[in-house]
């Protein structure tokens, strides 16, 4: 944690500075370095919240954090593999499933043969954010019995989205992983309310989210409680598509699986398959997408939604 100086700072503004420091911080130590003055002693916990303070002196500039300073949990090198509900070595994993649970006998059939073509897990989606409020929400509670029997038939883990607070403990009794989605990467009481869930998550990144923004979530959910952390990169509007480089970044930085949503950003189901493909090679942990054996009668995301074969061909199972 560095503190950059104000411009044309001479040594008695330096002077008042550190004096100023000192009575504010009493357990931080300050030394100059090029370009300011480097803190240590502060706890990183301590140190998010000095920042302000610490800016706001006569003298003082900004307050620059290294990464690992700023979300230390995420950032993590030595993590311990807590026993997670997807088993990473055995990679890629394949997270499949249609857009949103519909009905009982369209979601079982596509469970039963996604399984079949190689998923390790299912999508199973009851509350759908939406853009417009008259578009499809998701059918809600009357589909946890279904996504229940479709886990039970299938013996695969479920993967469902919170998208409000009220909505974790209930769907964390059924669900092995519970979803952040896009949207929600920035609602800090819903990741709280997940981090302490008990339930492993899978973090999205927000669309057009820097890397910084998106650790700082993930170290939300992990100061909260999560165990078992998954993020996901979904991509971007502007330029469209995933990005990749960002994917590697994030796996490199935290040591955490890292997915790809190949779905949502393609926007159709041809270009989805081809980007899954450069998402693995890219080095992602496995997938997230969407897939079903209905795709054409889908409610929501039907043009994107892969059939059981194209998503067979992707596992190759
Ligand atoms: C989803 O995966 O169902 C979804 C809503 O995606 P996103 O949050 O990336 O828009
Ligand atoms: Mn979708």
């Amino acid at each position: 944690m560095i503190i950059r100086l104000a411009k044309h700072l001479g040594p008695p503004g330096r002077r008042a500075l550190l004096a100023a420091l000192a009575g504010l911080f009493p357990r931080a130590r300050f030394k100059a370095v090029s370009g300011g003055l480097a803190v240590s002693g502060l706890p990183a916990e301590k140190a998010a919240d000095a920042a302000p303070r610490m800016e706001n002196l006569p003298g003082a500039a900004e307050v620059v954090f290294s990464r690992e300073e700023l979300c230390p949990l995420a950032c993590r090198k030595d993590r311990p593999l807590a026993g997670t509900p997807l088993d990473f070595r055995a990679k890629p994993v394949f997270i499949a499933g249609p857009c949103a649970v519909e009905d009982l006998d369209s979601y079982l059939a596509s469970a039963v043969a996604l399984k079949a073509a190689g998923a390790h897990a299912l999508r199973a989606a009851l509350f759908k954010p939406r853009s417009s409020p008259y578009a499809f929400q998701g059918i809600g509670w009357p589909g946890l019995k279904i996504i229940a029997r479709a886990a039970k038939i299938t013996g695969l883990p479920l993967v469902t989205e919170a998208t409000d607070t009220r909505q974790v403990a209930r769907l964390a009794k059924v669900c092995a992983v519970l979803q952040i989605g896009a949207r929600n990467m920035r609602n800090y009481e819903l990741l709280k309310e997940a981090g302490a869930s008990g339930r492993a998550v899978l973090l999205k990144r927000a669309m057009n989210a820097t890397l910084r923004d998106w650790l700082l979530s993930a170290e939300y959910l992990l100061k909260h409680g999560t165990k078992n952390l998954i993020l996901c990169e979904r991509g971007d509007s502007r330029p469209a598509g995933l990005d990749l480089k960002m994917l590697r970044e994030a796996k490199k930085l935290t040591g955490l699986p890292v997915l790809a949503d190949p779905s949502h950003i393609s926007g159709d189901r041809l270009a989805a398959a081809a980007l899954a493909k450069a998402a693995l090679r890219a080095g992602a942990d496995g997938l997230l997408i969407e897939a079903s054996s209905y795709p054409l009668a889908a409610r929501v995301d039907g043009r994107q939604t892969l059939t059981i074969e194209a998503f067979r061909n992707l596992t190759g199972k």
